[in-house]
């Protein structure tokens, strides 16, 4: 770990910044923060904190000494300076008066000491950076210093490491206490260049931005050198089975076994995404023999509860070949794991004054011997939190275990982080959306069609996967649908291809809920002189290309054990032929008959299976010449003939996109057509 302050870089960001008024003190202020974000090993994921005190202008343009601190919601490695809010210094340190201040009390008084009412709430250790001297204080939750401050004798092991340079503080949940017990240590030894908190973190500080970074990574890099003087082999690997089953076939076990279902609503699941890491170091960790005790011992530093709970889910290794006996044990495993949650809760609950409101008891990471770690979460986002946040643990570990035992915080202590009041309160505030946790795979993804569904899942709140044969367009459209979506380039004729692409799902997301089999193309010609090839062609894009992606997605589903919806773009083909289309339509309406075999066939395991049946949309299938062609061949306006139906209105891929919507949507509903043509009777399902 070495410095990475570069002088010209400081100033160019004083500069820009003081293009629009800030002042140099928040802009290098700014610098720094992003210095230390940008590492993770020193904070992750909204981790840790920093300060600065300077004197600024009200809103009613009087000056007034503040302090800048991190606001919540804000990560140091983006960190603006309108991510810094400022609060009136001199009320903050008077709290210091006071013997108690109860949470919600402590972060009104913050909100109401902040020069702009509309800023972000500040950080909760807030207090903590009032009640130190220095203009400048960093946090941060630095894995080497973990290492040896998660140790039972930690306070002993940083004494002897920095030698008077720091202050040790013993573990007190953050807050006013812990604000409190900061500033007295510092005060019994002024000199000091910053605290290592127990079980929690690292402070450092100074007068100078630059001298107060450096300070962290100075205290970073002793502790990194005095892990790195301890064992090399830290975990002794635990025996594995010859094969190890692949973690695209076991992600499905795992998500379906953690699946909530909705008391409140038959065949609704509460379900999870997933984030695999499988790296030799992670694999060196799950495989040692004592992973039940260090892989169990807790987080590494408090916050992290929040995203990954206390303790993960430890599975034995899946053998190669018996994945059957496996999805029983990890079925068991899930239970057990919910069982203990909820005895924790009531164990710990019990003790608060006011009852808290129990949190799902699903783990958030679950350890695999052979393969590695996954994380789970509500998105995808919140599953590559948890893994990252994982792999730092084990990071942590690794060097605890190199030069000692790991021993972090308690049990007690974590469950106040859990269930803090100010936590609880943000969770009643998270409304989430109707497909939050559910995967979808939507075919001919880059179509005009296929891309207007993907877009319609996402705002609803599902992870999706684009397959489609153009990789440039299919990438395009998945850097366009933003958030972790997946672009995958698979001719849906290709059957090796179509197995490969679901694999990639498995283990990008960890499996699929909803299935957009939408990829189709065109093929005319007068039946009875066709050639065969034709025939044939049309039926391998349109029928068994359907099938066959079909057949992928019930693999999977049945894998999770967690029903799902097999949705088909059917065309008002299948019911009404057009002239010189049969080549096409015979294809459709096989295509239909497929649909209605696996609501019949797969109801049981609660999967539905429906179908879109659109006409008259402008997308690769219907091209501006042949709407041209086919409106002059009737004698109609281009726009007459598009809106050529019942209700004489022009149907759009955003019209067929809300229908697939709400047949993913409709859990009581399979083997249903719905019609998206503004009305055709000769097409109408009777
Ligand atoms: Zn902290």
């Amino acid at each position: 770990m070495r410095s990475l302050w570069l002088d010209r870089e400081a100033e160019r960001i004083a500069a820009h910044y003081g293009e629009t008024g800030v002042s140099r003190d928040l802009a290098l202020r700014v610098y720094t923060s992003r210095l230390l974000g940008g590492e993770p090993k020193l904070v992750l994921h909204g981790g840790g904190n920093t300060s600065v005190k300077t004197v600024v202008e009200d809103l009613c343009g009087e000056a007034v000494e503040v302090l800048c601190v991190k606001g919540s919601g804000w990560d140091l490695a983006s960190i603006a300076p309108e991510g810094l809010p400022a609060l009136r210094l001199a009320p903050l340190k008077r709290l210091r008066q006071r013997a108690q201040l109860r949470d919600e009390e402590m972060v009104r008084i913050q909100r109401a000491n902040l020069l702009d009412p509309a800023a972000p709430s500040p950080s909760v250790e807030t207090l903590l950076h009032a009640f130190l001297p220095h203009k400048y204080v960093d946090h941060t939750h630095a894995s080497a210093v973990l290492s040896l401050a998660d140790q039972r004798d930690g306070a002993e092991r940083c004494g002897d490491l920095y030698g008077g340079r720091l202050g040790i503080v013993p573990y007190v949940m953050p807050g006013f206490l812990l604000a409190k017990k900061a500033a007295e240590i510092f005060e019994a030894d002024p000199e000091v260049e910053g605290l290592v908190l127990l079980k929690h973190g690292l402070f450092t500080f100074g007068e100078e931005a630059r001298e107060s970074y450096e300070r962290t990574i100075d205290a970073v890099a002793l502790a990194a050198e005095a892990v790195a003087r301890g064992r090399r082999a830290v975990f002794f690997p635990a025996a594995l089975p010859a094969e190890i089953a692949e973690a695209d076939a076991v992600a499905p076990i795992l998500r379906g076994a953690c699946a909530i279902a909705d008391p409140r609503k038959e065949g609704a699941w509460k379900r999870f995404v997933v984030e695999f890491r499988g790296d030799p170091e992670m694999l060196a960790y799950v495989g040692g023999m004592e992973l039940q005790r260090y892989g169990r011992a807790g987080v590494a530093t408090p916050d992290h509860t929040l995203r990954t709970k206390n303790y993960p889910l430890i599975l034995p290794p899946p053998e190669g070949g018996r994945l059957a006996g496996f999805k029983e044990t990890v079925r068991e495993a899930v239970a057990r794991y919910a069982a203990d949650y909820r005895a924790y809760f009531a164990r710990h609950n019990e003790k608060e004054p006011v009852s808290k409101r129990e949190l799902d008891p699903m783990p958030r990471v679950i350890l695999v011997p052979g393969l590695g770690l996954f994380g789970l979460g509500r998105s995808k986002k919140d599953a590559v939190i948890a893994a990252d946040l994982a792999e730092a643990t084990a990071g942590v570990v690794r060097g605890a275990e190199a030069i000692g035992r790991y021993e972090p915080v308690g049990e007690a202590e974590l469950f106040a982080i859990e269930y803090w009041s100010l936590e609880q309160a943000k969770l009643k505030e998270a409304a989430e959306k109707p497909l939050q946790g559910e995967i979808a795979v939507v075919t001919g993804g880059a179509g005009t069609i296929g891309f207007a569904t993907a877009q319609a899942l996402k705002a609803a709140g599902a992870e999706v996967a684009l397959f489609d044969r153009d990789r440039g367009a299919v990438d395009e459209a998945a850097k366009r649908l933003g958030g972790f979506s997946l672009g995958i380039a698979c001719d849906v004729t290709n059957a090796a291809e179509v197995a490969s692409a679901f694999s990639r799902v498995a283990r990008h997301f960890g499996g699929m809920d909803i299935l957009v089999s939408n990829a189709g193309a065109a093929f005319s010609g007068r039946i009875g002189e066709v050639a065969e090839s034709t025939l044939r062609a049309s039926f391998e894009v349109n029928f068994f290309a359907q099938q066959r992606v079909a057949q992928n997605a019930v693999r999977l589903m049945l894998a999770q054990g967690t029903g799902g919806a097999l949705l088909f773009n059917v065309s008002k083909q299948a019911l009404n032929p057009g002239l010189d289309f049969g080549p096409y339509g015979t294809a459709k309406a096989a295509a239909l008959a497929l649909m209605r075999q696996y609501a019949l066939e797969y109801g049981r395991d609660g999967i539905r299976a429906n179908a879109v049946n659109a006409d008259r949309i402008k997308s690769g299938l219907l091209t501006p010449e042949m709407i041209a062609a086919r409106a002059q061949a009737r004698g109609v306006s281009e726009s007459d003939y598009m809106r050529g139906n019942l209700l004489g209105r022009e149907v759009t891929a955003e019209d067929v996109a809300e229908a697939i919507l709400y047949a993913a949507l409709s859990l009581k509903t399979t083997a249903g057509l719905a019609t998206v043509d503004g009305g055709n009777i000769a097409a109408a399902p009777r």
